[in-house]
């Protein structure tokens, strides 16, 4: 007879080790059903968040064949919101009683809600980055013994994106380490290597910073000003128009500078001069993204603008050029959070309010 009807266990699992694991076999003892919520979901890759959803999915499914196959574990998305736990918290929320809506209901719609249906939360207070486990008390929380082991992902990831990349037999499920020989044959992991490689070497070449930027975020009449980028890190992702300050320069000056510099923004009457592009900057929404772990280079503070151009049917016209391989107008609706370069994804939302 298990404790609770449900558990919820919430990670990242870049990737999932022998840690994870027992957690999971040790919640599955105390709960009819566990749902595991794989965090950062649909970002884009980086050598911090090396496997997608998909993959992270296909690790767990192989190593719980029989508790996925027949029901006793869930597997579920939820994507990070950098700039508002309570904005995290309300999707996982939702996430979890839709899926206990779900499995009760069949798909159907639950009349009674959830009064009767007693839910956990597992999982370790390992570090600062476990807070997250205080932030739903109407949880009850599953008790367990001790912590399997000091290891962590961040150990596995750096032993395994190598140039000879070791995979860690002891600390990872048998399946994830077949996993992970075959990824580590891929052009992915390639590219995941030349990532890392250049992020190792960011510190001793640029320094720790603080580094002060400043982005532009560009609309007109329903689309935004994007360039895709030229160079490591995030190579082919889409960014905001934006870079680092020169030394004599105000902010808002870089951000227009930046922008003209990687977009050659113009009109019929030839390229937009500064000062009239920084009218457009509508102030009230000048906003400052400073998460701590925004960039994987060193600790960058952004300054995002928000440039409001005239509505208009034709388009102002841009080119790639400087760090921007290209840059292009992007439809506000078909835009999806994995194409995006760091945190440009949540400050597009926040500065658009989309
Ligand atoms: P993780 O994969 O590192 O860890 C998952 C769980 O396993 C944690 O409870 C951890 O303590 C436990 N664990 C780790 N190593 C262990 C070991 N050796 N033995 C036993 N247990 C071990 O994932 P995480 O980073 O804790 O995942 C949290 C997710 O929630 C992330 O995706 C994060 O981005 C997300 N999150 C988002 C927000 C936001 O967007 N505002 C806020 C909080 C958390």
């Amino acid at each position: 007879m298990s404790s609770f009807d449900y558990g919820v266990f919430i990670g990242r699992f870049q990737p999932l080790h022998s840690g994870h694991e027992a957690v999971i076999r040790s919640a599955l003892e105390q709960v009819s059903t566990l749902i595991v919520l794989i965090g950062s979901a649909r970002t884009a890759r980086d050598p911090r968040n090396p496997f997608t959803h998909a993959e992270r999915v296909e690790m767990i499914e192989h190593v719980f064949k029989h508790e996925v196959a027949t029901g006793r574990l869930v597997l579920r998305p939820v994507s990070d919101h950098l700039y508002s736990d309570p904005a995290w918290c309300a999707q996982v929320q939702r996430c979890v009683d839709e899926t206990i809506l779900d499995l009760q209901n069949g798909g159907g719609i639950g009349l009674h809600g959830l009064r009767d249906v007693s839910i956990a939360l597992t999982g370790y207070g390992k570090d600062r980055s476990s807070y997250y486990l205080k932030l739903f008390p109407e949880w009850d929380n599953i008790q367990l013994d001790s912590q399997y082991g000091t290891f962590s992902s961040t150990d596995i990831r750096r032993q395994f994106f190598q140039r000879i990349p070791v995979v860690p037999n002891t600390v990872v499920p048998d399946e994830v380490a077949v996993w992970l020989d075959r990824f580590k044959m891929s052009e992915t992991f390639r590219g995941l290597l030349e990532e890392a490689e250049y992020l190792e070497a960011y510190p001793t070449e640029w320094g720790r910073g603080p580094f002060v930027t400043a982005d532009a975020v560009v609309i007109q009449s329903g689309h935004i000003l994007l360039v895709e980028r030229g160079r490591l890190p995030g190579k082919g992702l889409l960014a905001i128009p934006g870079g680092f300050l020169d030394p004599k320069e105000t902010v808002r000056n870089a951000a227009v500078r930046e922008l003209r510099e990687e977009t050659r923004i113009r009109d019929e009457k030839g390229e937009i001069p500064p000062a009239m592009l920084a009218s457009f900057i509508d102030d009230r929404k000048t906003r400052v993204f400073d998460h701590p772990e925004r960039s994987l280079r060193a600790r960058i503070i952004t300054h995002a603008h928000l440039f409001r151009l005239p509505d208009r049917r034709q388009l102002f016209e841009v080119t790639g050029s400087d760090d921007a391989r290209a840059a292009n107008w992007y439809r506000l609706g078909d835009l999806r959070p994995e194409l995006f370069f760091e945190d440009h994804w949540s400050i597009i939302n926040l500065m658009v309010d989309l």
